[in-house]
């Protein structure tokens, strides 16, 4: 992909990171699933055919090594369990509460959130905006669309 240069193996080196086949794997996989946010069990379940030992446990490990150096973010969610996507770019995220998707999303004027506390050094905005994807909204419109559409049936 023109926007990452180099492979995720390079990223790694880039990070000072130890290249192991768990590392470059799991972050490869994200780097194809640009803009997905997954849970650990998730990714392990599409790592298990190339890498059958991948144990839990190391999965946890790895994430935990790409999120550290700030390749990986971790998204805790409103039910409990936590996903990981790509943090590459900065972006923040939406969240649909009907089919429970993040999206990542650029909203404008992030940095006007900043604001003068003194005394707090602001390391970054983390915004979360909630509500129905495109998708979902559609359905839910649609009950009245197909009302509608009968009526001038
Ligand atoms: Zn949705
Ligand atoms: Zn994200």
């Amino acid at each position: 992909m023109e926007q990452h240069p180099g492979s995720a193996e390079a990223l790694l080196r880039d990070k000072g990171l130890r290249v192991t086949a768990q590392r470059r794997m799991v972050l490869q996989y994200l780097l194809d699933h640009e803009g997905g946010h997954f849970t650990a069990d998730q990714i392990r379940d599409e790592l298990l055919q190339m890498l059958p030992e991948l144990a839990k446990g190391t999965m946890y490990k790895t994430l935990q090594d790409l999120a550290a150096v700030n390749i990986v973010e971790l998204l805790p969610t409103p039910q409990g369990y936590a996903l990981y996507g790509l943090r590459l770019r900065p972006h923040q995220h939406f969240y649909c509460t009907a089919c429970h998707h993040w999206f990542d999303v650029l909203p404008k004027n992030i940095e006007a959130l900043r604001f003068d506390a003194p005394g707090f050094v602001i390391e970054g905005v983390d915004v979360t905006l909630r509500g129905l994807c495109p998708q979902c909204a559609h359905k839910e419109a649609s009950p009245a669309e197909v009302a509608s559409g009968i009526h001038k049936d």
